[in-house]
């Protein structure tokens, strides 16, 4: 017989396993942003660039309004210590840096706001990663050895 807590075990999932369905669009968008467009060889100001046109992308993808994507400099303050964040009311992402998985992160909070659906943390943490892992399998495997990403690994309990 199996206990409840076993069930509970059972459906423990890791945040990067979490999507198995992400559109194909999506997951090339962020392929090419690496592999095509080189992000990760640019310089700050046209990583910001790169950002902001994956923004429009995912927009146009999931037909949706496009959000705002502000870069908070650290003279801002108080600001840039809430950053990475999205803010619901002005549909702004702020971002401290110029990170893809970040950025998806708050990118997947603004998809719940445009989709009246509940701010959720464990589906923007399973989305954002999931869908890194899937477009650059390699590149993720590497980051999260290098403990570069947030929640790899931890395994999600909501679900
Ligand atoms: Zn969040």
């Amino acid at each position: 017989m199996v206990e409840a807590q076993d069930w509970s075990m059972i459906k423990m999932k890791r945040y990067e396993d979490l999507y198995k369905n992400i559109s194909t669009k999506t997951v090339d968008a962020i392929r090419t942003l690496v592999k095509v467009k080189r992000f990760y060889r640019k310089t700050e100001t046209e990583k910001e660039m790169l950002l902001q046109e994956l923004n429009s992308t995912l927009s146009d993808i999931y037909k949706i309004e496009r959000p705002e994507v502000r870069f908070v400099p650290e003279i801002e303050g108080l600001l840039w210590l809430v950053a990475p964040r999205y803010n619901r009311q002005k549909m702004h992402i702020l971002l401290r840096n110029t990170s893809i998985v970040s950025f998806l992160h708050e990118y997947k909070h603004h998809m719940q706001e445009a989709r009246h659906k509940p701010n959720n943390e464990t589906v923007a943490r399973g989305w954002s990663l999931s869908l890194f892992k899937q477009a650059l399998p390699k590149l993720f495997e590497k980051s999260a050895k290098e403990g570069k990403i947030s929640f790899v690994g931890v395994e999600n309990h909501d679900t």
